[in-house]
């Protein structure tokens, strides 16, 4: 459904007070430009397959947002690995204005239409990366940089894990976004937790439903107790081959 700009702004404002969290004005003004900037770029490039306003709503705005309950506004900087068309990193960064987000991914196009989204929203607080999570690390030296991770959808948890840890300061945490099948994962993770130095604190579960279907998804909070072993990440052949 295409909704006007107050209609877009107004069911955002409402859905997100149902899921406890207030947006101001400034917010909603920023997520409709960015939902606007959205569709249009997918219709040049391949950015996301959800393009209905409400479910844009739902399935991007409000699954990114609920995020911000397990951040605390005193971290000093999240990268977001594997971001695609900015999330959950361009939906936290209008969030949060005084943390830095770094946002990574390896397909450059969706780095451009970034670009142009963090220009048209003024976003002053945010840095682009181009590249693959396991080589960036290492080229851009970005060992235990980082507070936060934040990541959503880009590989099954064995694999993220070795490409999130190696950013994250010891005692920092992971903020994985994963949806109701998530405790199959944790069972394929525990060789990687051990070797990563990590342990997750908290699991979080939550729904939200558009057109009578149910998504169910989950939240799990990692932190990472040690430093990561120098040899990780490995290359992404080994990774692929061999996940931890
Ligand atoms: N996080 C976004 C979301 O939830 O809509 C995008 C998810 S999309 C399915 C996965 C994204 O992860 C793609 O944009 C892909 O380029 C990126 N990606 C996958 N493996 C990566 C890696 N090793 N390093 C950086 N980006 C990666």
């Amino acid at each position: 459904m295409k909704m006007n700009k107050n209609d877009f702004i107004h069911t955002l404002c409402k859905e997100a007070e149902k899921q406890r969290i207030i947006l101001t004005d400034d917010m909603l003004e920023k997520f409709e430009i960015y939902k606007n900037l959205l569709i249009e770029w997918n219709e040049k490039i391949n950015l996301t397959a959800i393009t209905d306003d409400y479910e844009i709503i739902m399935k991007h705005f409000i699954d990114c947002l609920e995020c911000v309950k397990y951040i605390d506004k005193s971290v000093k900087n999240i990268i977001d690995v594997g971001t695609g068309a900015g999330f959950p990193g361009i939906v936290l960064a209008i969030y949060f204005p005084n943390i830095e987000f770094t946002l990574l991914d390896a397909l450059n196009k969706r780095l451009i239409f970034l670009q142009d989204v963090v220009e048209k929203l003024s976003l002053k607080n945010i840095i682009l990366i181009h590249g693959r999570a396991e080589e960036v690390v290492r080229i851009n030296n970005l060992y235990e940089k980082y507070d936060v991770a934040v990541s959503r959808a880009v590989a099954q948890l064995p694999v993220l894990l070795e490409y999130i840890s190696p950013y994250v300061k010891v005692s920092g945490k992971f903020i994985v976004m994963k949806g109701d099948s998530v405790e199959d994962e944790i069972k394929l993770s525990i060789n990687a937790m051990n070797i990563l130095n990590l342990k997750i604190i908290n699991k979080y579960f939550y729904s939200y439903t558009v057109e009578n279907e149910e998504y169910k998804r989950s939240i799990l909070e990692i932190q990472k107790t040690k430093e990561t072993p120098t040899k990780y990440p490995r290359n992404y052949g080994k990774i692929k081959k061999k996940p931890l």
